[in-house]
């Protein structure tokens, strides 16, 4: 990761106010460069959630502009659009919810490959290769979403999302669902992975313990507006706003510096 490498993400002065005009993400501007993790983090209702939506595209800005690999990604239409669609993914909270529960686990996988236009012919040997990519033995290809626990759904929630060949990999609060143990080995495989394949991740999460486990950067969004931003080590060390000092406070259960 070096200074002239063009930002793969670019959020620049976005605000999203939902109709009622209450203003989710509130005047934003950051980026995440090729091959870096940018955490970001913020309590519940913060925003997270809906700066996810506007960086994949799935909701327009209020004002402001985001642009992927210097597209709008909420403009990327026919073959070049989804060229460049391709590169920009999504690992959910959820994934039991974003999963067909009717769909065994390499269907899912089969389908992303089939959207990106991998031969019929190559899916399969692709989706064994992309389970074991993610940790899983490609035998799990044939369960469906019911019969497997929350971090082998998570893992194939990430191999669906390698499917298409992302250099950004949107994770939205990928682990909070999960129990500490498997929580730690998802956070391990995500890094392996960037290690692996150059990801970029934007990752969020509630929690500054986790985000702490794997971010380069740090952005905290509080009521949707950056409070503070900077080198994931110098946030530790040295938090500057008093809501970033309370939030690590929490994460390392240690008595509130406000106090
Ligand atoms: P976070 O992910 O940090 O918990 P969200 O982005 O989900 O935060 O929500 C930020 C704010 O926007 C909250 O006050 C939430 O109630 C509001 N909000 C989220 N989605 C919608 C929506 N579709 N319509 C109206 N308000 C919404
Ligand atoms: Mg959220």
């Amino acid at each position: 990761m070096t200074d002239s490498q063009d930002p793969l993400l670019i959020l620049d002065h976005v605000t999203k106010r939902y109709p009622r005009g209450q203003v989710a993400v509130d005047d934003v501007t950051l980026t995440v460069a090729p091959g870096e993790t940018l955490g970001l983090v913020g309590e519940s209702g913060s925003g997270k959630s809906t700066l996810a939506r506007l960086a994949l595209g799935l909701i327009a800005p209020s004002a402001g502009t985001v642009r992927f690999a210097g597209h709008d990604p909420g403009r990327l239409r026919g073959r070049a659009g989804r060229a460049v669609r391709a590169r920009l993914q999504f690992v959910p909270q959820h994934p039991r919810g974003s999963l067909n529960p009717s769909l065994r686990a390499g269907e899912a996988v089969n389908f992303a490959l089939r959207t990106h236009g991998t031969p019929r012919r190559e899916r399969p040997a692709v989706v064994a290769e992309l389970f074991r990519q993610v940790g899983l033995d490609p035998l799990l290809a044939r369960r469906h979403p019911g019969e497997l626990s929350g971090g082998q759904l998570q893992r194939v929630a990430i191999a669906r999302a390698l499917a298409t060949g992302p250099r950004l990999v949107i994770c939205d609060e990928p682990t909070s669902a999960l129990d500490p143990t498997t929580q730690a080995q998802v956070l391990q495989l995500l890094t392996e992975l960037q290690d692996r394949l150059g990801l970029a991740y934007l990752f969020i999460s509630h929690d500054l313990a986790v985000v702490r486990q794997l971010a380069h950067r740090v952005t905290v969004l509080r009521h949707g507006r950056v409070v503070e931003e900077g080198r994931a080590d110098s946030i530790w060390t040295a938090p500057q706003h008093p809501y970033t000092q309370a939030l690590l406070a929490a994460a390392t259960d240690e008595p509130s510096l406000l106090h």
